[in-house]
């Protein structure tokens, strides 16, 4: 049987604007929308996709940096939206007019279907009025949304257990944040426990993550001000190296660049070769991941 290839791919990811797109066996769900229509239309494009064809967009919170092309995109494309209640009622004016028959609501903690495929959305730490997280299920494996973390919660923790590919935030250097320009609530407010989550921070997640399953960490969300690609990942790969967990041969790690689109991340089914390792940014770039009974075998090898 020949089946459609599945993935996951950044479109864009920082605080300039993020946006997510994971094609499952049975819909193309494209998850934020913080950049303009033209931008995202060009972004889905550039890896063979397009807005018209998408089954449905998901809203993790209403900060302008995940939602500012929103309102253009669903009443251009006519796109099923799905967020939660509270929300839905931040949004609403900023939207602008999009049809009663768009909005379909959700609750965390509750799966829903976009076509075939399940969606659970989840409960994430965040100074926004609902902020969410998703888990989408596709047919070879589990991909997991989960940025815009002021920490990474048992609930978090719980939902993301198993997925094969997270989207994982890791938004600042602590050092960058302290001795930079932001004024001193600005800094309070993305360390606290409702901010962001910093490359430590991330570390111990990504740590946590590969030791339940996950085969490939996507490190998202950068700041501008407060981070460096490069930074970023040398913390997560050196925790994990340190807990014996290495890249290209234990799991596979990028970062999503801010203006570009992140490599694609497929799923093979039902065998699969290699893995890239750490690798820079290259847009368009395929990736493969291991297979999951290859990545149950190794369980506990680190
Ligand atoms: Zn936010
Ligand atoms: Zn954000």
């Amino acid at each position: 049987m020949i089946r459609m290839k599945q993935y996951s791919v950044s479109l864009r990811s920082g605080s300039s604007g993020n946006s997510t797109f994971v094609r499952t066996e049975s819909a193309g769900i494209a998850i934020d929308c913080g950049l303009n229509g033209r931008q995202f239309a060009l972004a889905l494009q550039s890896i063979g996709e397009s807005p018209s064809a998408l089954d449905a967009l998901l809203l993790t919170h209403e900060h302008t940096d995940h939602c500012s092309g929103l309102g253009v995109v669903l009443r251009r494309h006519h796109i099923p939206l799905f967020l939660t209640e509270k929300t839905y009622q931040a949004v609403r004016t900023e939207l602008g007019r999009v049809a009663d028959s768009l909005i379909h609501l959700i609750e965390p903690g509750k799966p829903f279907a976009v076509k075939e495929t399940i969606i659970t959305p989840f409960s994430t730490p965040h100074d926004a009025v609902d902020s969410v997280g998703f888990r989408i299920e596709t047919g070879c494996g589990d991909i997991g949304i989960a940025t815009d973390l002021g920490h990474f919660s048992e609930t978090v923790r719980q939902s993301l257990t198993g997925c094969r590919v997270v989207h994982l935030e890791s938004n600042y250097d602590p050092h960058m944040l302290e001795t930079g320009s932001y004024p001193r609530f600005l800094k309070r407010r993305i360390a606290g426990p409702s901010g962001h989550l910093s490359n430590e921070e991330a570390a111990l997640a990504a740590s946590w993550l590969v030791r339940h399953g996950a085969e490939a960490i996507v490190l998202s969300h950068l700041s501008q001000e407060n981070n460096l690609p490069e930074l970023a990942l040398r913390v997560v790969t050196d925790y994990l190296g340190h807990e014996g967990a290495k890249a290209g041969r234990d799991y596979v790690i990028h970062v999503s660049p801010r203006y570009a689109c992140s490599r694609l991340f497929f799923f093979h089914d039902p065998f699969v070769c290699g893995v890239s390792g750490v690798s820079e940014p290259s847009a368009g770039e395929q990736l493969s991941l291991f297979s999951r009974e290859r990545a149950a075998g190794e369980e506990g090898a680190f």
